[in-house]
């Protein structure tokens, strides 16, 4: 294989936005991907919510790229036919002392730039969805669902259609530097790629490529925990309209209720460390997500839900405490053109099409 341009590791979301982003310029793009087809890791087990942009501190990457990320994702949904849904989004203060919390969000979301934001009262939350149950919510009616694998296909179509190179079953084992760019050697490839610059998007192991052209991942607080998701279903489908919100606690946004485009009901995710991939669901954690559900949805039983699927987030902090996006060009680290994207935890599906954009403009290719 001749020199390439830009090789991108991982075939996720954000790996395949940046892949179409990057081969929008005419530079030749190969994507390495270590499974046998795209999004088999966090891409495809996730909450699929179109996040408004309320969680994130003002100023942050996360808050940024999924507020300029959510426009981008809708208005290609619209362009492409991808299924998408503007369903808003209701975060439930289900006590009075809760309520500060919404203020709080409030602020924080209008700061970000997030549009429409509204506190209402019960009366109002009862007329909205007559079975949820608090005593004042946020409303945020830009948030929204969308079918994250019919978004992948189409990156990974208009990627292709634009010359990038997809090679599945590819894991990038080792990088060099060389004259240049990078050599990366590849399980089963006898010749290693070799490659101007490097965009490391590989999730989960994000830390670990990044390690690979030398970089000292733990002093540049690149090392990622893994802190499992489950999600349980509903057997029924309830008359619920928008995503469904708790107040977030110190892991993640806490157990919430999401619709699926066929008007499916999922639950969570909940959130606790682990060391391996395993996506296995505990259903002994039933009762765990009954108590966190029952308290905005009285109407769920025990009998009514059932363990479903699961997803790992790449964190890069492990006591709740915020840390952002990592998107950052290493030549300050003595690696000229080898961009990691590392920590890409929610919003990551919300913000993949302008983490693609910073990427390009890191690396000078923006047109
Ligand atoms: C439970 C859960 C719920 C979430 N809910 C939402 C949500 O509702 N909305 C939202 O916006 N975000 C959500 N997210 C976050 C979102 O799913 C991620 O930010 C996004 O999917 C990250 O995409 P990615 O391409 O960076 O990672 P991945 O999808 O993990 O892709 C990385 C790819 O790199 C490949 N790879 C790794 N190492 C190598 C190697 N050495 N060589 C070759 N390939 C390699 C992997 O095989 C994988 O395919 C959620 C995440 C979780 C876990």
């Amino acid at each position: 294989m001749e020199t390439v341009d830009v090789t991108i590791i991982g075939a996720g979301v954000v790996g395949l936005a940046v892949a179409e982003r990057l081969s929008r310029t005419g530079r030749t793009v190969v994507v390495l991907e270590r499974n046998p087809r795209h999004g088999m890791e966090t891409s495809s087990r996730n909450s699929e919510v179109v996040h408004s942009g309320i969680y994130y501190p003002p100023g942050t990457l996360k808050a940024r790229l999924c507020v300029e990320g959510r426009e981008l994702l809708y208005e290609t949904c619209h362009r492409w036919d991808i299924f998408h849904r503007k369903t808003g989004k209701l975060v439930v203060a289900c006590s009075q002392d809760e309520v500060p919390g919404l203020d709080k969000l409030l602020a924080q979301g209008e700061a970000n730039g997030v549009d429409g934001l509204e506190l209402i009262d019960a009366g109002f939350l009862r007329d909205l969805e007559p079975l949820v149950r608090g005593v004042a919510a946020l409303r945020a009616p830009c948030a929204g669902i969308v079918d994250s694998e019919e978004l992948m296909r189409l990156l990974l179509r208009q990627a292709a259609d634009q010359g990038a190179i997809f090679l599945w079953n590819a894991p990038v084992t080792a990088a060099e530097r060389a004259a240049g760019g990078y050599l990366l050697l590849v399980r089963g490839m006898a010749d290693p790629v070799e490659t101007s610059a490097v965009v490391n998007c590989a999730g989960l192991a994000a830390d670990t490529v990044a390690r690979m052209p030398g970089l000292d991942a733990d002093a540049a607080g690149y090392a990622i925990r893994r802190f499992k998701g489950e999600y349980f279903r509903l057997r029924k489908s309830l008359d619920i309209r928008r995503l469904i919100y708790p107040l977030p606690d110190t892991h993640g946004l806490g157990i919430h209720l999401t619709l699926d485009r066929k008007g499916g009901i999922r639950l969570g995710p909940n959130s606790f460390p682990v060391q391996t991939l395993d996506y296995d669901v505990d259903a002994a954690h039933k009762t765990e997500f009954l108590g966190a559900v029952s308290k905005y949805l009285p109407c769920v039983s025990a009998s009514e839900i059932f363990p479903d699927t699961s997803g790992i987030r790449p964190k890069l902090s492990s006591d709740g405490s915020f840390r952002d996006f990592v998107i950052a060009e290493e030549s300050a680290r003595g690696l000229p053109g080898w961009v990691n994207c590392v920590g890409i935890e929610s919003p990551g599906l919300t913000a993949c099409l302008a983490i693609a954009g910073k990427v390009a403009d890191l690396l000078e290719y923006a047109r």
